[in-house]
């Protein structure tokens, strides 16, 4: 078994309000622990029409000194780590576009998928939330496949994210369709290393055992809120369990990064 990450593409910033530590510490961190590859992958900030102002992610105006900020330690750090800037975002047609103008305008590396709302989160409900309504999975898988055939995402955080807790043969079907279409476009799903660290509902053996199936690709990710987060070998060495257990296509690094 190997020791560490050697490449981590989810990482937070103090920008979306509830992660903590100066970006330097998450890097010397990251440094010390053997990780070569360093994305920083914060909330992507949404154009919100009515002046509404998110709790958890930065706003639009923040985003070019976000970008800056990375670039300018990424210069720094250079002989140690190699370090790209980009967002955790979800699809979300009504903002998709001008997200988009967004990143190609502050020249980003990469965006990673994790779809927390399916609209808006000023009308919610987060993904997240319990619930036995299957209209919910099924907008989930529906939601994720149509933003994955954009092109314009790297890989799926948290693919089990959703917290269906209805019929398994619901939960199966929805899900098997989420990873056959992910399988078919060469999209790797992320084991989320926070979610074993908070015990959160995810990552779920009820979902694992369905790409361990269709054979997806599968990459770790750190999902760091705080900079002792790219140091935690416990909790990785949990994923890597559950990695060995289900057989899993596991992948190092996204390729071209
Ligand atoms: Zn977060
Ligand atoms: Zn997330």
């Amino acid at each position: 078994m190997r020791d560490f990450l050697t490449a981590n593409y989810h990482t937070h910033t103090v920008r979306c309000r509830h992660a903590y530590d100066p970006e330097r510490e998450y890097i010397e961190t990251a440094i010390k622990m053997g990780i070569k590859k360093l994305g920083f992958s914060d909330h992507i900030p949404c154009p919100f029409t009515d002046g509404y102002v998110s709790g958890i992610r930065m706003t639009m105006e923040q985003a070019p000194e976000y970008v800056s900020t990375i670039r300018t330690l990424a210069e720094e750090y250079k002989d140690d780590i190699k370090i790209f800037v980009g967002f955790e975002a979800e699809y979300i047609p009504a903002f998709h576009e001008k997200q988009m103008a967004m990143f190609r305008k502050l020249g980003c590396d990469y965006l990673i998928m994790g779809q927390h709302f399916l609209n808006s989160e000023e009308t919610g409900p987060y993904t997240g939330t319990p619930t036995e309504d299957e209209s919910r999975i099924r907008e989930y898988a529906d939601s994720v496949i149509e933003g994955m055939k954009t092109g314009h995402f790297k890989y799926l955080a948290h693919p089990d994210l959703i917290n269906y807790q209805g019929l398994d043969s619901v939960y199966d079907w929805e899900m098997t369709r989420l990873c056959k279409a992910l399988k078919e476009m060469d999209i790797p799903l992320e084991i989320n290393i926070l979610g074993i660290s908070e015990k959160k509902h995810y990552p779920t053996e009820r979902f694992w055992r369905i790409p361990a199936e269709i054979g997806n690709k599968v990459i770790l990710g750190l999902d760091a809120h705080c900079a002792k987060q790219l140091a935690n070998v416990e909790c990785y060495k949990k994923a890597v369990e559950l990695v060995d257990k289900y057989n899993l296509n596991l992948i190092d690094e996204l390729p071209g990064m």
